[in-house]
């Protein structure tokens, strides 16, 4: 049967490949009584089950992505561990035999029996465990079932692409699935700018969140068409349209082809007037993509994607080697590293976590948190100094809002200086340091900011996200995500006016600085520094090449002035036409 499904956009393009079912939540699974002569085969089922799981872990030892966390070793070693123990194994053993239940309903009972107990456990790590027992049992659970889970091969070819469907995926398992070259990704929930889309975008492949209904009704080795471009999602594709969307497909990887000429074509508009255009990265893996691409810096390192998918948090050395790798690669081009910005959907596993909040994204997130850790923060503040010693690092603070903030954190990274000077090791004694404009408290209140730093980059995935109160990982208020909205344009253009003015350099660096249809919009507000994704930089730089600077500040100008959605549509329409 072929059905549509639609939800948000959040990658370009469009990809057609076969549905690969992951499961990140834990499974619902069927009770039914087994057939007295049937119950020892049962026995057999669940061990042979257990059996394949420990394959599967040894497996992923044996092939782990060379970005992976240290840590991720340990993590399967103690997954093999709790396989092992006959805690999880030898209850539902006996519940297959006295009740002659089925084995998953029965390992079901043994996990939530087992993790109940954890609930009682105050110290904070080893309540953490609990976790560890679920994955394990959900392994297993994943074989009993059938659904693998398991990410298999990168596809081989173009007819073999796989495109992950899934409840929900975090960022934390985006950032595994790097490694790993799937043709799309597809979940039910989820923002457009969640910092699982933003993963996903970075990946550069075609990917749809929000579609509610599609881990339930799709099934493995479907073939869908995911065009990341409209959010539409179709299911076993009758011929016509396959061989439509083929034609699409081939059309737009003409047109990614031809951009690879203006790699190294300056960034100007047609009058001449420069803009600089930078990269935003995860991982310091990703900067081949970024000189790729031809991008002038790093303008964004988000640098919380080394703390995610461990137990523990990395060291100073283990950090320091991260950044240093991304300074010497971008060979005396800028690189901006944003301190840890942790919380709210970038959730940490193991030590030093923030505790689980009623409402994460307005708490202890970002310099929040990292103030309320100083220790860690200055271990942070040591490993971006040392590497400042080997290229052009400048530090970036997340989520200001207050003057103290800001002295707390100069204070903090004095004293890391301190500290490097007794251990005489090197650094950049000029590192410039600057501030995220991603509150709108920060945007309306810029003197605070502008007397203190060296340079502001607006982060408008979450200044729309506090700015029209929508959280930005909730699908079911994503419609209400619009960088248009006249309240979020005025702090924009407010900031960007307010900077140069004061001769302080802005850049945008959320999701709006690789959003084409916003790129004359911002040149007319008066952006010349854009930081984004990669893989979206040559079209931004092909649209800035036909750009009349200004035509473009006098339709800007009357965007900003605009306050019905309908006439700002137009002038849009009219600033891209
Ligand atoms: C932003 O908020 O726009 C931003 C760039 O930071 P992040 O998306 O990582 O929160
Ligand atoms: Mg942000």
């Amino acid at each position: 049967m072929n059905f549509v499904l639609h939800g948000y956009p959040v990658s370009a393009g469009i990809t057609i490949g076969y549905a690969h079912l992951v499961s990140t939540a834990r499974l619902e699974v069927a009770h039914y009584e087994v057939p007295e002569i049937d119950v020892e085969s049962e026995v057999q089922r669940f061990d042979a089950a257990i059996r394949q799981a420990r394959e599967e872990l040894g497996a992923l030892k044996a092939h782990i992505p060379p970005g992976a966390p240290a840590e991720f070793e340990a993590f399967l070693n103690l997954h093999r561990m709790i396989l092992d123990d006959s805690a999880l194994s030898e209850a539902p053993r006996e519940l297959i035999r006295t009740r002659r239940a089925n084995a998953e309903w029965a390992l079901v009972q043994q996990m939530e029996k087992l993790t109940a107990r954890f609930d009682e456990i105050d110290d904070p790590y080893l309540r953490e465990r609990k976790s560890d027992v679920q994955q394990a049992a959900e392994r297993v659970l994943k074989v009993l079932t059938g659904d693998q889970g398991a990410l298999p091969e990168p596809a081989l070819s173009e007819e073999q692409k796989l495109i992950v469907v899934a409840h929900d995926l975090s960022p934390a398992d985006m950032i595994l699935f790097k490694r790993h070259h799937f043709g799309g990704f597809v979940t039910d929930v989820g923002g457009v700018t969640s910092h699982t889309a933003i993963v996903a975008r970075s990946l550069g492949i075609p990917a749809i969140v929000g579609l509610h209904h599609a881990r339930q009704t799709i099934s493995e080795g479907e073939l869908l068409i995911v065009d990341g471009m409209t959010g539409v999602l179709i299911v076993n594709p009758d011929p016509l349209v396959l061989a439509e969307y083929r034609l699409r497909q081939s059309q737009l990887g003409i047109e990614r082809q031809k951009l690879k000429r203006l790699k190294s074509t300056p960034a100007a508009t047609l009058d001449g007037t420069p803009v600089e255009l930078f990269a935003n990265i995860e991982l310091p893996q990703d900067t081949p993509e970024a000189i790729e691409a031809g991008a002038e810096g790093v303008g964004l390192f988000r640098t919380e994607f080394l703390f995610l998918n461990r137990k523990d948090l990395p060291g100073e050395e283990e950090q320091f080697a991260a950044y240093r790798e991304v300074a010497e690669a971008m060979q005396g081009r800028p690189v901006v590293l944003r301190t840890l910005d942790v919380g709210a959907d970038k959730a940490m596993d193991g030590d030093g976590a923030p505790h689980t909040m009623p409402n994460p994204a307005m708490g202890l997130r970002a310099i929040r948190f990292c103030l309320a850790e100083p220790q860690m923060f200055l271990t942070q503040l040591r490993a971006i100094l040392r590497a400042s010693h080997y290229g052009r690092v400048r530090i970036l603070l997340p989520m200001l809002a207050h003057a103290h903030e800001i002295e707390q954190t100069l204070a903090l990274i004095k004293q890391a200086k301190q500290q490097l000077d007794e251990r005489r090791q090197p650094y950049d004694q000029a590192v410039e340091v600057g501030g995220m404009i991603e509150i709108p408290a920060a945007a309306l209140a810029l003197p605070i900011f502008m007397r203190r730093l060296n340079f502001l980059s607006i982060g408008t995935n979450d200044l729309i996200q506090y700015t029209l109160a929508i959280d930005r990982t909730d699908d079911s208020v994503a419609h209400l995500y619009d960088p248009l909205h006249p309240a979020v344009l005025a702090l924009v253009a407010n900031t960007i006016q307010t900077a140069t003015r004061g001769g302080m350099p802005v850049a945008v660096c959320g999701e709006m600085a690789g959003d084409l249809q916003l790129t004359r919009l911002l040149l007319g507000l008066g952006l010349r520094n854009f930081s984004m994704h990669p893989s979206q930089l040559l079209a931004i730089k092909e649209r800035i090449l036909r750009t009349n600077l200004g035509e473009t500040q006098a339709l800007a100008q009357r965007v900003l002035r605009a306050h019905d959605p309908a006439k700002t549509r137009e002038l849009l329409a009219r600033l891209n036409s």
